[in-house]
């Protein structure tokens, strides 16, 4: 590992207003540009890491730094298991918004919008209403509004849960593609031990009560990876050993 993480976690811990211990004594380092899986059984405190990361909640104890800029990078791209796209609104107008709020014209940043949905392919529906989309077209717009600042890091919190597994898969892959294509760094939050293994370079495995770092599992399979990983012996073992450090924690 290098010297200087891109995201430096120490002894975090979390407890909420009513007395529960969300995560207790968190320690990790996230490097730059890499891609990070949280799984773990629910109420684990992984929504509650991520929230932590990109600054809408203080830590109760420990530090989240960022060493190589001193501060929080201003855009961090947040995505959720629901698209939460404004239903009144076209598509150009929902991944508008973040640099609307950034006080950015419509014209000026309308270029910035068409080269973000171009991104997730949906150029050709800029004008077209969410009602008018897929649930894998509406997460694709999702994204689209996280990528449109150019964020350093992707906070990824489940979103693909909600999809089909064939769109799920589609999107697995349109995201491993943007992800070596932009250099971002992803931190990816997932039920499935199978998309975990699938997407990461490493996995953090959590247990719950109180939510904590239980195993951190490298996966140095080669990307780009496909169908033939998905398919392998290699990807079944890994799997294997995500779902055994689970179960280790739903023990423990
Ligand atoms: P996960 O994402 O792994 O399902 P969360 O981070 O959402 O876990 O939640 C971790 C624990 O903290 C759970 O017990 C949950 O009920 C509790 N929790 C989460 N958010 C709040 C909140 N805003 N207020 C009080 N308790 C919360």
């Amino acid at each position: 590992m290098s010297s200087s993480p891109l995201i430096d976690i120490s002894s975090v811990a979390k407890t909420y207003g009513s007395g529960t211990l969300a995560l207790s004594n968190v320690s990790t380092r996230i490097e730059q540009g890499s891609f990070v899986s949280l799984v773990g059984p629910s109420g684990c405190g992984k929504s509650t890491l991520l929230r932590m990361i990109a600054g809408l909640i203080d830590p109760s104890a420990g530090a989240i730094d960022w060493p190589q800029t001193q501060t929080r990078p201003k855009d961090i791209g947040f995505v959720f298991q629901d698209a939460t796209l404004m239903p009144w609104a076209r598509v150009l107008d929902n991944v508008y918004l973040p640099l609307k709020l950034a006080g950015l014209s419509l014209k000026k940043a309308e270029p910035r919008i068409m080269d973000a949905l171009a991104r997730v392919g949906l150029a050709d529906f800029a004008k077209a209403f969410p009602r008018e989309l897929s649930g894998g077209m509406k997460m694709r717009v999702s994204i689209a509004r996280a990528l449109v600042t150019e964020p350093p890091v992707l906070l990824m919190d489940e979103p693909f849960a909600a999809l089909d597994e064939f769109t799920r898969e589609k999107l697995d892959d349109d995201l491993l593609a943007l992800w070596s294509s932009q250099k971002w760094t992803v931190i990816f939050v997932t039920h499935s031990v199978y998309e975990s293994v699938y997407l990461s370079e490493r996995i953090l495995v959590m247990g719950a009560r109180p939510g904590r770092i239980l195993q951190d599992i490298a996966i140095d399979a080669p990307y780009p990876r496909g169908r033939a990983f998905r398919e392998s012996p290699d990807f079944i073992r890994r799997c294997a050993q995500v779902s055994a450090a689970l179960g280790e924690g739903m023990k423990a």
